[in-house]
C-alpha cells in the first residue's frame, strides 16, 4: 500500500465506520467474548509475505469487532465517558497523516502555536483567571505525575534530579481517599512512596477536612518530615467527590506546599458557568488537570494541565541537549520541556475542530442534559422500594444499591450488575463506597439521549425483578 492508495482505503474504512455507528445501538455495550477468544483467532507468528489491504480489512472485520466494548455506544454508562465527537475524529485523522513530532516549536510551529491558543481557549471556556498557561499531555496520569515530580523537586530545592533521593528528607504529599489511583502511581514513580502519601480524613460530603490537613502537616513537621504538596479533587472517580478548595489552599500556601487539582472528568462541566461554584478557589491552584478526552468530546488522548506558573515544572523537566537546541530562537515554547515524554502528538487540532464544530453552547447543552437526565434516573430509582441511592448525583454520576428485603445488599447488587452487563443493553460498573458494593451510573456519552437514560431505568428494574 502506498500513500497514493490512501483515498481508496480510507473510503473503505469510512464505509465500515459509518456501518459501525449505524448498528452500534443494537450491539451489546460490553464485549460478550471470553478471555482468549480474540487472541485465538490470530496467527501465532507474524507473516513474512505482504498482504493486500482488502485481506487485512476483511480479517479486521472478522476478528476484532466481536471483542470490542463500545465506548461510543449511547448507552455506555460505565466508568467515565471517553468521547470521540466526529469532528475530533476528523482532526485526529489529519494528525495521523501529518504525524509530526511536536516536541519543539521548530519541529512544527503550527502544533506549538495552535496548542498555546487552544489551551488558552479552554482556560477561558472553563472560566479560569487570566495568567494560567498550560500544556496538552496524553493523560491525566501524566499530568499528575508531572505535578508530583514538581512538588518533589521544589521541596528538594531542585536537587533531586541531580543527587537522587537516597539522602534526601522524607517528603510528604497530602490527599484524601477520594482521589484517583493515578495519584498513588505518581507517588510511587516519583520516589515519594505510598507510605508518604498521607490520606486526610474527609467530612460528611467526602471532602478533605482542612483541620485534619493542618494536624497532619503539624505532626509531620514535628516528626522531621518535609511537607511537599497537596492534591485535591473536583469529581473524584468513585462517587464524584469534590473538595472544598479555599481552606485547603490557604493552609497549603501558608505551609509552602505546591497544589494540584485533579478535575480530569468534572473539569469539562466547568464550561457551564452555573457549576463553577463547585470548584470555587480553583484560581489559586498551582496546577490543574482536566481531560477534554472524557466528557467534552475530544478523542483520546487529550489531557490539559494548567499551570499558574510553569517555571517550577520546566525546572523539573526541562532538559536541553545540544541536538534539541533551536538555532537563533531561545524564546520559543518547546513543550517537551513541560512533560516527561519527549515526543508529542499534535493533539491541539482536535480541540480546535471540536469547539468550532459544536460551539461551547452545543457542548454545554450536552453536559446540562446529561446532568438533568442522570438526576431524573436517580429520582426514579429512589422511588423504587427495593433500590437505595447510596450517593446523590455529583454532576452526572450517582451510585446505588439493590436492596431487596431479606437479602444481603452487596450480594444482590453484585449479582444484578452481572445480569445487567451480560444482558448488554446498557453497561454499568461498580465501586466500593463506605464499605458497600455500589453500582455507578454516569451519563456522558456524546450521542446519549434522554430515551437512552430512561431505557437504563427499564433495564435495571426489569433485571432486578425478572
Ligand atoms: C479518568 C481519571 C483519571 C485518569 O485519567 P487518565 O487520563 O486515563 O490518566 C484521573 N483522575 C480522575 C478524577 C479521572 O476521572
Amino acid at each position: 500500500m502506498k500513500y497514493s492508495d490512501y483515498g481508496k482505503w480510507t473510503a473503505r474504512a469510512t464505509a465500515w465506520i459509518e456501518r459501525y455507528f449505524s448498528t452500534l445501538p443494537d450491539q451489546p455495550v460490553r464485549a460478550q467474548t471470553s478471555v482468549g477468544d480474540i487472541a485465538a483467532r490470530l496467527p501465532q507468528s507474524p507473516p513474512d509475505a505482504p498482504a493486500d489491504m482488502d485481506v487485512i480489512m476483511a480479517d479486521f472485520e472478522r476478528i476484532v469487532p466481536d471483542g470490542l466494548t463500545h465506548w461510543q455506544h449511547p448507552r455506555f454508562f460505565a466508568y467515565f465517558p471517553a468521547n470521540a465527537a466526529p469532528a475530533s475524529m476528523i482532526a485526529e485523522q489529519l494528525t495521523n497523516a501529518i504525524a509530526a513530532q511536536c516536541m519543539l516549536w521548530q519541529t512544527s510551529p503550527a502544533a506549538t502555536e495552535v496548542e498555546t491558543v487552544m489551551v488558552d481557549w479552554m482556560r477561558q471556556a472553563l472560566g479560569l483567571r487570566d495568567g494560567f498557561v498550560g500544556v496538552i499531555q496524553d493523560s491525566a496520569s501524566s499530568a499528575t505525575l508531572s505535578a508530583v515530580l514538581t512538588m518533589r523537586e521544589r521541596a528538594l530545592d531542585f536537587q533531586g534530579n541531580t543527587t537522587g533521593l537516597s539522602n534526601t528528607p522524607r517528603l510528604r504529599i497530602y490527599t484524601s481517599e477520594q482521589v484517583h489511583t493515578s495519584v498513588d502511581k505518581a507517588a510511587w514513580v516519583a520516589g515519594i512512596g505510598q507510605d508518604n502519601l498521607v490520606r486526610i480524613p474527609t467530612d460528611e460530603n467526602h471532602a478533605m477536612r482542612a483541620d485534619a490537613l493542618q494536624d497532619a502537616i503539624d505532626a509531620d513537621r514535628a516528626a522531621g518530615y518535609t511537607p511537599a504538596g497537596l492534591i485535591m479533587c473536583t469529581g473524584g472517580t468513585s462517587i464524584g467527590a469534590c473538595d472544598h478548595l479555599p481552606p485547603l489552599i490557604k493552609i497549603a500556601k501558608a505551609e509552602g506546599l505546591y497544589t494540584h487539582l485533579d478535575a480530569a472528568w468534572a473539569g469539562s462541566a466547568m464550561i457551564c458557568p452555573e457549576l463553577r461554584h463547585i470548584w470555587a478557589g480553583v484560581d489559586d491552584c498551582d496546577s490543574i488537570v482536566f481531560n477534554p478526552h472524557k466528557w467534552l468530546g475530544a478523542q483520546f488522548d487529550c489531557s490539559i494541565q494548567f499551570l499558574s506558573d510553569p517555571a517550577p515544572q520546566l525546572k523539573t523537566m526541562g532538559i536541553r541537549p545540544s541536538f534539541l537546541e533551536t538555532q537563533g530562537a531561545d524564546e520559543v515554547t518547546n513543550y517537551n520541556e513541560w512533560t516527561v515524554p519527549l515526543g508529542r502528538r499534535f493533539r491541539a487540532l482536535k480541540i480546535w475542530f471540536l469547539i468550532r464544530a459544536y460551539g461551547l453552547d452545543g457542548l454545554r447543552t450536552r453536559i446540562r442534559n446529561h446532568i438533568k437526565w442522570a438526576e431524573m434516573l436517580a429520582d426514579k430509582l429512589r422511588n423504587e422500594p427495593d433500590f437505595t441511592i447510596t450517593t446523590d448525583c455529583r454532576f452526572s454520576l450517582f451510585t446505588f444499591q439493590y436492596t431487596p428485603t431479606g437479602g444481603d445488599a452487596d450480594t444482590a447488587t453484585a449479582a444484578l450488575l452481572e445480569r445487567i452487563n451480560d444482558d448488554g443493553r446498557i453497561y454499568l460498573t461498580q465501586t466500593k463506597h463506605d464499605g458497600k458494593f455500589c453500582i455507578r451510573f454516569q451519563a456522558g456519552q456524546f450521542d446519549c439521549t434522554r430515551d437512552d437514560v430512561m431505557l437504563a431505568y427499564d433495564v435495571i428494574v426489569e433485571l432486578a425483578r425478572g
